[in-house]
């Protein structure tokens, strides 16, 4: 996808960009590709691709919810800031915090964060399972590319989400995974509102994003241990 072709999907999206966040990308891209040399990031580095599968892709979190509406976001497993900081960049009004379990990617953040003099966005380096028993309900949403299985996302993430607020996966094709989630979607009191699937545009893979809401608190003993969550899914 050219910067060009990239500009105008985000137009059909709703979201304009400044010069700035254009350079901003430009930046970001250089960036991962000069550090992916050094530690694995990211296995998609042509320019077109990441604009199409990491960019753009992030910002399809929009056809579920007017971020201009929100406040605080968490990313769950960020990697190399997908979505989170691509959404930081777009949306700059928003309070965004990068969880990852690995600390070369936190480290790769950081240096991102500073070069793009990015304010009001943290990095946090602990698992999900653990950042979410100390931070319950902080957040308006909280979203996850490509990081688990939806049982296991979902009993970490949504102790994060203030209740009438939203935790938003994002996913390929999962048919199958909603229908094996439905007993934790009951013990978490999250409504699953609308699920967007689409296609990538000039590869036409399948993406699938879910928009759950919280109804009420989740059970203080979620999320568990990580060993007994594997060991006994939801
Ligand atoms: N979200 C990014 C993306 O879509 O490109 C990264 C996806 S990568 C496949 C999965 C990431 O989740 C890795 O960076 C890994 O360290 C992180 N991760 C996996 N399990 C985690 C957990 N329980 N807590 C925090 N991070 C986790």
């Amino acid at each position: 996808m050219t910067e060009d072709r990239f500009e105008k999907e985000l137009e059909l999206l709703g979201v304009l960009l400044s010069e700035t966040q254009k350079n901003q990308l430009e930046t970001y891209y250089k960036l991962l590709v000069e550090w992916n040399e050094k530690m694995n990031l990211t296995g998609i580095t042509e320019k077109g691709q990441v604009y199409l599968k990491h960019f753009y892709d992030s910002a399809t979190l929009v056809k579920v919810i007017d971020l201009k509406e929100e406040k605080t976001l968490c990313d769950i497993g960020t990697g190399a800031g997908f979505p989170g900081l691509v959404l930081k960049i777009l949306f700059p009004h928003l309070e965004v915090t990068l969880v990852d379990a690995l600390n070369k990617r936190i480290v790769f953040l950081e240096n991102v964060i500073e070069t793009l003099k990015l304010e009001n966005i943290k990095t946090v380096h602990a698992r999900a399972e653990e950042y979410a028993r100390e931070h319950r309900e902080k957040f308006d949403v909280v979203t996850s590319r490509a990081v688990a299985a939806l049982p296991m996302l979902l009993e970490y993430s949504v102790p994060l989400v203030k209740i009438g607020k939203y935790f938003i996966p994002m996913k390929g094709d999962i048919a199958q995974e909603i229908k094996g989630s439905e007993h934790s979607i009951k013990l978490l009191n999250v409504n699953l509102e609308c699920q967007e699937k689409f296609s990538l545009p000039l590869e036409n893979s399948t993406r699938t994003i879910l928009k759950f809401r919280k109804e009420r608190s989740s059970h203080v003993k979620y999320p568990r241990k990580f060993s007994e969550m594997k060991k006994n899914p939801l």
